[in-house]
């Protein structure tokens, strides 16, 4: 169905379907690993990309197009890659736009292997890197070297809930010739469209709020130019980063609902921060929906709305943040974002436990510090079961 020119909500629904044979109105589960050619001729034109078709699942497949044509329009973008995982998806963009001698500006607080892979792994390839803290522009300008190729940003950050000015930012870069990625997890495209603002490329761990009900992991990236897609799609394809087709069925499935999966969230959550901010046991609350958030005005220049991710520090550091996570019953306590149910951790204790103590400062990961992520629950249960753990601390 051609939805270029429907509202955001239908797009949800029916961007990326396709006709096909039965008339079934959900699209099938192509669950097969290659594709039969009616003769040679055919094989030898799918093989030189002369015809439109399949050949192999890794290198494409009917549930992996459906979703990539749906999070292309739902991005803005002219074409997505879907992969196996979130990390998958940030190796993809590495590997296409990053060669020996080519240097990357991260922010300093990313989601931790997204940073640890490139201080760690890359090097070993001839990639060297700097992590400064983005949402001061200006730090990004000065990391900037005459080898930079990439700017790669998450916003809002994990779990300081920090914000970067995308089109700040994308601007700067692009003085330079630097491409931009920007990690849209947290916010997916209901609440931010990073491409609008003038990223070149965005990336989701779809295993998050796209796919929303915690039972898949997944990524994906979205390009906005065919010449950013085709160095994408080389490394999908080649590398092997493919998402199977049960998983990208799955994917679009929970797709439908994100809209109005992120309107309860963030209902909810707007309720609990107010209710954490007058808490007794609560030192403050990061929370883009709070006025008290350093960079409140951003928020609402950017986002469509402030989410449902928050974090909070809770009085009596290591021990009282430990005693919260012990004496939750609604809220699960376990790691992951994005879902309809109400998950709460502790990163100095989980997390970010490996880091040292001035990596987790530089972070700004404090002993108390728990993040919480809202789920569609009654506000007024998951409000009275954290005033219940925090009654313990
Ligand atoms: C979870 C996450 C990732 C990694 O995704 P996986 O699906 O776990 O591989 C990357 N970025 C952010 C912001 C995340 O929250």
């Amino acid at each position: 169905m051609d939805t270029k020119n429907s509202g955001f909500n239908s797009k949800l629904i029916h961007a990326g379907s396709f006709e096909e044979e039965t008339g079934s109105a959900v699209t099938p589960i192509y669950q097969t690993s290659t594709f039969k050619f009616k003769n040679a001729d055919q094989g030898a034109r799918r093989f030189a990309g002369e015809e439109d078709g399949y050949i192999y699942t890794r290198l494409g497949n009917p549930n992996m197009d459906e979703l990539e044509n749906a999070l292309a329009e739902l991005e803005n973008g002219y074409k997505a890659v879907v992969t196996s995982s979130g990390m998958a998806a940030v190796n993809n963009v590495y590997l296409a736009f990053l060669s020996a001698g080519d240097h990357m500006v991260g922010h300093n607080s990313l989601y931790g292997p997204s940073r640890s892979i490139m201080e760690k792994m890359y090097p070993r390839f001839g990639v060297e890197s700097t992590f400064v803290n983005c949402e001061n522009i200006e730090n990004i300008e000065k990391a900037i070297q005459p080898n930079t190729k990439l700017l790669y940003l998450e916003t809002p950050a994990n779990p300081t809930i920090g914000i970067i000015d995308i089109k700040a930012a994308s601007e700067i870069a692009h003085k330079h010739n630097i491409l931009v990625c920007v990690d849209n997890t947290f916010c997916s495209p209901y609440l931010q469209k990073p491409l609008d603002l003038g990223a070149d490329i965005v990336l989701h761990s779809m295993t998050k709020f796209i796919n929303g009900h915690a039972d898949i992991v997944g990524g994906a990236v979205i390009a906005k130019t065919k010449d950013l897609y085709d160095q994408l799609s080389y490394v999908m394809k080649n590398v092997g980063f493919n998402m199977d087709p049960h998983q990208a069925w799955l994917t679009r499935r929970g797709l439908k609902t994100l809209a109005i999966r992120i309107d309860r969230a963030q209902e909810n959550a707007k309720k609990i921060a107010v209710f954490l901010e007058n808490h007794p046991k609560i030192e403050w609350v990061l929370y883009p929906g709070l006025k008290s958030h350093p960079q409140h005005d951003l928020v609402n220049k950017q986002m469509n709305g402030p989410g449902s991710m928050m974090s909070f520090e809770v009085k009596g550091g290591l021990e009282a943040g430990k005693k919260v996570m012990d004496n939750v019953k609604l809220a699960l306590l376990a790691v992951s974002l994005g879902g309809i149910e109400t998950l709460i951790q502790h990163p100095a204790s989980m997390t970010h436990s490996k880091l040292s103590k001035e990596e987790k400062e530089e972070a700004g990961i404090t002993d108390g510090l728990v993040r919480l992520s809202v789920g569609i629950e009654d506000a007024e249960d998951i409000i009275a079961d954290l005033d219940h753990a925090l009654s313990k601390a």
